[in-house]
């Protein structure tokens, strides 16, 4: 195998070899494009390093011949004294990990090779701050020194010369820098800062491969879902400088731009400057289009390099470029990050240019894209006390109590608060204040800064740059202008598509996305309008392609009403037991804890036509669409009133000689019916066929529901549906029953009524004699659920408070199970099910409705194993339309 390819070797479909940064600089070299010369270390050779802690036994072989072809083409060797070579080292994974991982510049920088660039460059100021950046970074990554020593040794260096800014250091106050970072290295790392150029390569190298498994991008990873096991390239490049003068300079460009997707000329610049002074929003740049002052021939040649490559990508892509003395060399460029509005904005918009088509318009955007976009937003009418304004980073409306500090905003949120991170700038070490925050709120930095390309990468509303803010973290504060003081635990919201900073609590409205599939808006000419219409056209893309149906879990009118509105196909889920919460759940628990027949039918006698109205009802807002009723399936702990207060109760009657005749009794029976394992007992079907006449009614209630629609000319079409099956012998019971009723409904009422009854697939038992239960089911409805449950042995109602976070961090599964179906276990189950059942019966109806029904990569799944529909909550349809089109393009 090859550990190492030439820039000019690889291509941009090499990702998953070069990483996402290597594939794309090769494909800018072979497309002509000013990029500096360099290689690129696999991500192979990385995880042979990471499996075996050694790295292969090829690579330095291969690491000196790429080198060696470099420095022939530079006409300068590595470190070289009187004209060193430099080099950057830098991570770059086949997932974008900003910040995540480890960079080293400058490589090359010696005692000696300072005194060579000095002299090459004509600047002394300059080479020393090369070489101090260097010794700084390499000794915090490298040699796992603490950063903040440096740090220091810098502030101290300032104010001992009473400057303030790093620029105000001359030549000699850097070189005595260098010289006490030297010492600092020398005592932290017990070993002298390298002098040997190609030694300070081969560590860095070593150090970004570890660099994989840092706390920070592990944390990441698992938040990204990025799999831990792709490890990351290497890439090794021959340095420009950014930092030469006014004539040089360093930023970062996106082809459109990523918060609407409109087109024109957006980024940032910062004069005199390295790259990682933009990325970190250490100092504040200025907007890319002030370039074409400052520089027009790099502007315009910049401009047609952003041509280029949006032709050439077909979408939108952000760049890093520097300039040296004059001449812009390309640094890195990818398929930009883009927030969930632009997305879908972008996607029609180059879908009008030609130059991609339907079905790869809808592999541009996501299902959580546009469940982010169906969040609430400020209300406009809202009185206000605006008190700053930053940059729109990534959008969203979030409201919290302020915090100062990664650390308080995890604390604070794991006991139940809602807080807004409130940083300077951010970087890799506040990730997970990030995560817990509803918004992250930055008084410095661009649209390109840490925070703001994470917090989009999160889907996390943020503004950052908010210069009027003066954050201080120290005494966790902050003063707005004006002088007003916000402390740590005061309510703030932040508004991340216009960038304003509100004190107080702003009321939230619905999204327009929301209203316009609630029908309440229509395609128009303003901002809102625009991603409407967008959004428009690719549900229309999604539905023209795809093979799944979309159906609601709904269980009265009003939600199905709104289902319909957001494009369901009927109701995969009814559930009955829904209907008896409430005011009438008394009525169940009397059902349930009937001692004699009379008791029994009365209760049912009376649940009759409260049932029968609930139907109509649910008929008429489906009409002439399936309706899959339930029968109940109460775990019993959800209808009888709790045993520990039952007997409180008594005891307090009897210890004051009340008379408590009633509860006792209801005590004894509540005592009788008592589960250890209720989710494991007396439910569904089983409770079903242990109380008599219970199901009866209900099939009886669907019947006349349906007979009385019938004649009012409506077309409804019930399914009936049989819960917790474990075996076709429990169904066989029930359904002779069911039969009995409908025909005798059918006759009384002078109708035919064509009822399908089916049963759920939610106990392995049931998944593994699939053939046998099909016989007596004209469609399964995959309760994954309970099937999670079975199958794991996870109690539902338990596990995600319990152990999961353990679970979810020691990676022992990526996302909850009962979040995304388990493909392995679950899945398989539901697999051979549906391939058994349609051998029994090859029309057999197949669906979902568990959680999963809504969820992007669970519909992805279902779609493969060729269920007929997806079953989900209303407000997930129109996410499980768009996933079902994108499965099926
Ligand atoms: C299921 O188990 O997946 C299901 C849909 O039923 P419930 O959630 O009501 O148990
Ligand atoms: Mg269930």
């Amino acid at each position: 195998v090859k550990f190492v390819y030439d820039f000019t070797e690889g291509n941009k479909d090499l990702k998953d070899l070069l990483g996402g940064k290597g594939a794309n600089l090769a494909e800018m070299t072979n497309l002509g494009l000013p990029v500096p010369p360099g290689f690129t270390i696999t991500t192979e050779a990385c995880k042979v390093y990471l499996d075996s802690g050694e790295e292969p036994a090829a690579l330095r072989d291969e690491v000196s011949a790429h080198l060696a072809a470099l420095e022939e083409r530079m006409g300068k060797k590595l470190g070289q004294a009187d004209n060193p070579l430099l080099v950057s080292v830098r991570s770059g994974a086949k997932f974008s990990m900003p910040g995540m991982m480890d960079t080293v510049l400058n490589i090359g920088l010696s005692d000696k090779s300072v005194q060579g660039l000095a002299q090459q460059a004509g600047d002394d100021r300059f080479a020393w701050d090369s070489y101090r950046r260097l010794i700084q970074m390499f000794g915090k990554t490298v040699l796992g020194v603490d950063g903040d020593l440096f740090e220091d040794a810098l502030e101290k260096a300032k104010e001992t010369k009473k400057v303030t800014d790093d620029t105000q250091l001359d030549a000699a106050d850097l070189k005595k820098l260098v010289t006490r970072y030297k010492k600092i290295v020398k005592t932290e790392a017990g070993r002298d800062f390298p002098q040997d150029p190609r030694e300070q390569m081969d560590l860095a190298i070593k150090a970004v491969f570890d660099s994989w498994n840092g706390d920070r991008a592990k944390l990441y990873r698992r938040q990204e879902r990025i799999p831990h096991d792709l490890g990351t390239a290497v890439n090794v490049c021959s340095m420009v400088f950014g930092n030469l003068g006014p004539d040089s300079g360093t930023g970062v460009a996106f082809t459109r731009d990523p918060a609407s997707g409109h087109q024109g000329v957006y980024g940032d610049y910062l004069q005199n400057a390295q790259g990682e002074d933009v990325v970190a929003g250490i100092r504040n740049t200025v907007p890319l289009a002030e370039l074409e002052r400052i520089d027009k021939k790099s502007y315009d040649q910049l401009m047609q390099i952003m041509e280029t490559l949006e032709n050439h990508y077909k979408d939108l892509c952000d760049i890093e470029f520097t300039i040296e003395r004059g001449r812009l060399w390309m640094l890195q460029t990818r398929v930009g990050k883009r927030t969930a509005g632009a997305a879908f904005r972008i996607a029609t918009q180059l879908v009008d240019q030609g130059l991609i088509d339907e079905a790869e318009a809808l592999q541009r955007v996501t299902g959580a894209q546009l469940a982010q976009l169906m969040f609430p937003r400020f209300d406009e009418g809202a009185k206000v006390e605006q008190v700053g304004r930053g940059i729109a980073a990534s959008p969203g409306a979030a409201v919290g109590k302020a915090v100062f500090d990664s650390y308080t905003a995890v604390k604070w949120s794991r006991s139940g608060e809602k807080v807004i991170l409130v940083r300077r700038e951010t970087n890799p070490d506040d990730l997970d204040g990030m995560i817990a925050a509803e918004g992250i709120l930055t008084s410095r930095g661009g649209k390109t800064s840490h925070a703001a390309v994470v917090a989009r990468g999160m889907g996390k509303t943020c503004v950052c740059g908010a210069e009027e803010l003066e954050v201080d973290t120290k005494r966790r504060r902050m003063t707005v202008p004006g002088g007003h003081v916000v402390e740590e635990g005061d309510v703030i919201s932040i508004d991340g598509s216009s960038g304003k900073v509100y004190l107080g609590e702003v009321p939230v409205v619905p999204s327009p996305v929301v209203e316009y599939f609630e029908g309440r808006m229509h395609a128009g000419a303003d901002d809102a309008d625009e991603l409407v219409e967008a959004v428009h056209r690719i549900m229309a893309f999604a539905d023209r392609k795809r093979r799944l149906r979309v159906r609601a879990n709904a269980d009265n009118a009003e939600d199905a009403l709104r289902a319909r509105r957001f494009g369901a196909q009927g109701i995969g889920l009814c559930r009955t037991e829904h209907m008896f919460l409430g005011d009438r759940r008394e009525l169940v628990e009397r059902l349930i804890l009937a001692d004699t027949e009379v008791e029994r039918e009365d209760s049912l006698k009376e649940l009759l036509p409260l049932q029968k109205r609930d139907f109509v009802e649910l008929f008429e807002a489906m009409d002439g669409l399936p309706v899959t009723i339930r029968l109940l399936d109460p775990p019993l702990h959800e209808f009888l009133p709790d045993i520990t207060e039952l007997s409180v109760r008594v005891a307090l009657a009897e210890s004051r000689q009340e008379p408590h005749e009633n509860e006792l009794r209801l005590l004894q029976a509540v005592h009788r019916l008592h589960e250890q394992n209720p989710m494991l007992g007396l439910r569904g079907v089983r409770l079903g066929l242990v109380i008599p006449g219970l199901f009866t009614m209900q099939v009886r209630a669907i019947a006349e529901a349906a007979a009385e629609r019938k004649a009012a000319k409506g077309d409804p079409r019930a399914e009936i549906m049989i819960p917790l099956v474990g075996t076709v012998q429990e169904l066989e019971i029930v359904r002779e029953e069911a039969d009995r009723v409908v025909a005798e409904v059918e006759e009384a009422t002078g109708t035919q009524l064509k009822l399908a009854i089916g049963t759920m697939i939610e106990l392995p038992r049931a998944a593994l004699t699939a053939g046998q239960i099909a016989e007596a089911a004209e469609f399964f409805s995959f309760g994954t659920n309970d099937l999670t449950q079975t199958v794991w042995g996870f109690s539902r109602d338990d596990v995600e408070a319990s152990f999961f976070t353990a679970y979810l961090e020691k990676g022992i599964f990526g996302v909850s199970p009962f979040e995304t179906i388990d493909k392995d276990g679950v899945g398989k189950l539901v697999r051979d099910a549906a391939k058994a059942g349609r051998e029994t019966r090859p029309d057999l109806k197949l669906g979902v409705c568990g959680e999963h029904g809504g969820d992007p990569e669970s519909v992805h799944f279902f779609h493969e194993v060729g269920l007929d529909y997806v079953s989900c909550s209303p407000f997930r349809i129109p996410v499980a339309r768009l996933e079902a089109g994108r499965a099926a393009s």
